[in-house]
């Protein structure tokens, strides 16, 4: 599993800005409506009245049954008038600037008025200029109430004074602005939509399914989250925790099986010296006739069985001692390098015994570090002891003290046997060993190493191992200065 890594967000827009940004642009798309909707307005009325004109004057739009109540105030404005007629061309009623006198149409006046009808087809050129023919006439006939409106208005005065088919009346006009502001805001509202959606609720879809699968354990899970504000964040910090949450389970995953594996050796290495103990032992009490040679060679084997038991014991001890949570060093601020020296003369008479070629290289100033001497004493005992252990006569030892940055380095390097390159990476791990048989006789506990490697890190420093099969082992120890 990959660590999640925490992207260095971008100068992130926050929620806030996200949606005073959004205001904005939804304030810009209102404009834009009202804009758009007044230009589709004048367009429509360009279109469908020809252009705007001062005066829209329709005879449908004014007729009602009750001629009296006829609203002729705008006729009347441009100086056109209005005249009812009955089936007789009789003037029932006349209002405005009514140029015709008598209370009837005759047929001169009926001829001038046909002539100068908008949507006139007779074509007969009255040869006389009269009154009437300054105007333009319309008409519309009440079937209802058998009468007829004659509109007249003034040939001078710009007017829309048709009853084109085509011609929108006023309510339809608006039901179809209204319609087609509607139909964009609708647009204008699903587009808001989406954009509000892209920006809250996608991420808070994103974030509660991520969380659902955390909640239901499975914390491999990583929510993928593009967003830089703080559903960004957000995300960032379920991934971390979930990341957090994992490797606690894994470490304790693996320390439950490490512990699984500390009590299955122990019990593994303590069972061989006690049986053979309690067998010996047994053997001594049942047969007592036993010649003296007998009973001292049986007597030799339980001390050496009760030895290696104990030593295992002690080791064990030494060991949970050191992983405990209240274990604390005893540190003091002492010279290392005379410290090292008086560690290898105390080996000098093991190392002579097995013909061993040594050469120390420790400088003779005294570099002050805080150690723990008793432990460092025991950490550094461990790797030469098992130098000495496990190699042959004549083997050599190297040991060397050198100050690298900030640190004290610490080499010991035999040429001897070495160690499977294999087992190099868990030869710190408790109980490994390089050859099982081999250590039995040695009385070895796989526990040296272990208890060296946590001794060296509980001075905040590290060890390390490099050896190859019959090319001896190099261990490296830094040690904070
Ligand atoms: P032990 O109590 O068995 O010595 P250690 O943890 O000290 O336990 O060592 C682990 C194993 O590493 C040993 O059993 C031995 O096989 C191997 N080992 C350690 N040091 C050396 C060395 N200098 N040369 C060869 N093998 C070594």
């Amino acid at each position: 599993m990959k660590p999640y890594v925490l992207k260095k967000r971008r100068k992130r827009p926050t929620l806030v800005t996200t949606l005073l940004r959004n205001y904005v642009i939804s304030f810009i798309l209102m404009l834009f409506v009202l804009i758009s909707s007044c230009s589709i307005a004048i367009l429509i009325a360009m279109l469908y009245f020809d252009i705007l004109p001062k005066y829209n004057i329709y005879p449908n739009e004014i007729m009602v049954d009750d001629y009296t109540k006829i609203d002729s105030s705008e006729i009347e404005s441009v100086n056109g008038f209005i005249l009812i007629l009955d089936k007789d061309f009789n003037i029932l009623y006349k209002r405005g600037n009514s140029v015709i006198n008598g209370d009837k149409l005759n047929a001169k006046d009926l001829n001038t008025m046909i002539y100068n009808s908008e949507d006139g087809v007779i074509e007969i050129n009255p040869k006389e200029n009269t009154p009437l023919s300054n105007f333009t006439f319309k008409t519309r006939y009440n079937s209802d109430k058998d009468f007829l409106l004659v509109v007249a208005i003034p040939k001078n005065v710009n007017t829309n004074f048709s009853l084109k088919h085509t011609r929108l009346s006023r309510k339809q006009f608006l039901i179809i602005s209204v319609a087609i502001c509607l139909l964009i805001l609708t647009i204008i509202f699903i587009l808001y939509a989406r954009i509000t959606s892209r920006y809250f609720i996608k991420p808070l879809q994103i974030l509660t399914e991520g969380a659902n699968k955390l909640a239901k354990g499975n914390y491999s899970t990583r929510i993928g989250m593009r967003t830089r504000n703080e559903f960004g964040e957000l995300s960032d910090a379920l991934n971390i925790m979930a990341q957090k949450i994992e490797e606690e389970r894994k470490l304790k995953e693996k320390s439950e099986k490490a512990r699984r594996r500390l009590i299955l050796d122990i019990s593994h290495d303590l069972k061989n010296p006690l049986a053979s103990i309690m067998g010996y032992s047994d053997y001594l009490i049942k047969n007592e006739e036993l010649s003296k040679d007998d009973l001292y060679k049986y007597l030799k084997i339980i001390e050496s069985n009760s030895i290696r038991a104990n030593s295992l014991i002690q080791d064990l001890f030494e060991f949970s001692k050191l992983e405990s949570v209240d274990f604390k060093l005893n540190k003091e601020n002492q010279d290392i390098c005379e410290f090292l020296r008086e560690l290898i003369a105390s080996y000098i008479p093991m190392l002579e015994e097995k013909q061993f070629n040594y050469d120390f290289l420790i400088p003779d100033h005294s570099i002050k570090v805080n150690f723990d001497s008793k432990h460092l004493d025991r950490a550094l005992s461990n790797i030469i002891l098992n130098s000495i252990k496990y190699n042959k006569n004549g083997a050599s030892l190297n040991i060397s003290l050198d100050i690298i940055d900030n640190f004290i380095e610490i080499c010991i390097q035999d040429d001897g046997i070495g160690i499977e390159q294999s087992k190099v990476e868990t030869i710190f791990d408790p109980f490994v060993r390089e050859d099982e048989a081999r250590n039995s006789q040695s009385g070895g506990t796989g526990l040296g190493l272990a208890i060296t490697k946590t001794i060296i890190e509980k001075h905040n420093g590290t060890i390390t191992l490099e050896s190859k099969k019959n090319e001896g082992c190099k261990f490296t120890i830094f040690l904070p200065l």
